[in-house]
């Protein structure tokens, strides 16, 4: 341990890193507007409960990743490992059941007590979508073209695959899962310990364990197609007829789960093969019982989360920051003055980097640092005159240019 090191998992994001991360949110934002989604937050702390609850106690999430402390007046609370719980509270504990349809976008940190690597942190951050009080595959289509429109519009789309899988409804499910726990139950001795302790409580998480053994087994077990009734197949259907119809590719996976009971239907990733093991991108699904399990009332709901450190590691540079006007004074008069002409300038919309001390050599390598497009240097006679010299730090050209022209000259570095 050292309090100088970052925790294990956590990372500064320092101003290259920043841009990708807002690159990411901001194209997010943008289109997730136009599909009229409101942006939201929630505390990035909940009680435990809403967490525990919610994301069942056998999902690895709550057995082994929770950042959860007492607090100083005793009360059990977990930073937020996801999203989907804290709305789900925030939409019953803010009454607002007669907004529905609601449709909102967040973003922000997510923690997990993980096994750190690339792509997977301790303290990550997350996109988010939510869209709550929609029973229909209307919704389902919307929030997988939505992810898919932001994919896009950050140029990855022909490098991510959309996987596509139902759960079916509760009947299909509750069949489905019957013959499963027999099927798991012939090769009990088979599976690892953490499928064997899944086995009863949730069963379908083991068609995406990923561990070696478990998966030699899950490869033989029945497929949930056969178990869908009618009414869950045309759901599906629907679906797909909609993402077909917005020429959305995607992929058929029959071992794609979201195990938790409240999970129905759709479930879906878009994931890539350009980030080795941690290749999932997006992840979502239909959650129909989640907020009555919760204690509110019945609202179907769909959403997916998508990890902003793993996009951010996709996406192609952001366009750099404009280059800086660089403010050189000389002297104590040109000093105070200085300071007011950037601020003039700053308002006027140009980026102005005021050097803090040293000679003028210094100054100008110090602009020169700094990528500066332009330096305007302040002499004492150049200020005499009302003017300053302009220099073109790409050309070397240097003109005098009085000072109430300077806005109107400096135009042409922008
Ligand atoms: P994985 O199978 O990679 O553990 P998950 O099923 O736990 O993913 P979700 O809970 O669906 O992931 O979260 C949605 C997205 O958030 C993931 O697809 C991924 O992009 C991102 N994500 C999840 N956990 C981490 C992490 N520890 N570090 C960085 N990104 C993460
Ligand atoms: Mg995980």
């Amino acid at each position: 341990m050292s309090g100088l090191q970052p925790v294990r998992g956590t990372h500064d994001l320092f101003p290259p890193d920043m841009r990708r991360h807002r690159a990411v949110v901001d194209t997010a934002r943008a289109v997730a507007e136009r599909y009229g989604y409101g942006e939201v937050a929630t505390p990035i702390f909940e009680f435990t409960e809403v967490f525990q609850r919610t994301l069942g106690d056998t999902s690895d999430i709550v057995t082994k990743e929770m950042y959860t402390f007492t607090d100083r007046g005793g009360e059990q609370i977990t930073l937020r490992p996801e999203y989907t719980a804290g709305i789900a509270r925030a939409f019953i504990s803010g009454g607002l059941q007669q907004q529905l349809p609601l449709k909102v976008f967040c973003h922000g940190p997510m923690f997990r007590y993980e096994r750190p690597q690339k792509g997977r942190l301790r303290q990550f951050h997350q996109i988010d979508i939510e869209l709550l009080g929609v029973a229909q595959p209307q919704a389902d289509i919307e929030v997988i073209a939505l992810g898919w429109d932001i994919l896009t519009a950050l140029g990855l789309d022909d490098r991510c695959v959309l996987e596509l899988n139902t759960l079916g409804d509760t009947a299909s499910r509750a069949a489905y899962r019957k013959v499963l726990v027999e099927y798991f139950r012939a090769h009990l001795d088979q599976l690892s310990e953490d499928s064997r302790t899944r086995l009863e409580r949730n069963p379908l998480r083991i068609l995406d364990s990923k561990d070696t053994g478990d998966r030699r087994i899950v490869a033989g077990a029945p497929s949930f197609e056969q178990y869908l009734n009618p009414e869950s197949a045309a759901f599906f259907a629907q679906v797909k007829a909609g993402l077909d119809a917005l020429r959305i590719p995607y992929k058929l996976n029959p071992r794609l789960v979201r195990g938790l009971d409240y999970y129905c239907h759709t479930a879906f990733e878009f994931t890539t093969e350009a980030l080795g093991a941690q290749g999932t991108v997006m992840g979502g699904g239909r959650y129909d019982g989640l907020i009555e399990l919760m204690g509110g009332p019945p609202t179907p709901a769909i959403g997916w989360a998508a990890g902003i450190e793993r996009l951010a590691m996709l996406i192609a540079e952001p366009p750099a920051p404009p280059r800086p006007i660089a403010l050189v004074p000389m002297g104590a008069d040109a000093e105070l003055k200085a300071q007011a002409l950037a601020q003039a300038l700053r308002r006027a919309g140009h980026v102005v980097e005021l050097g803090y001390g040293g000679n003028m050599k210094r100054r100008l390598q110090r602009a020169n640092k700094v990528n500066a497009r332009a330096a305007i240097i302040l002499g004492e006679d150049e200020l005499k005159r009302s003017a300053a010299a302009v220099r073109d730090l790409d050309s070397g050209d240097q003109q005098e240019i009085p000072l109430d022209r300077l806005g109107t000259h400096l135009a042409q570095f922008r």
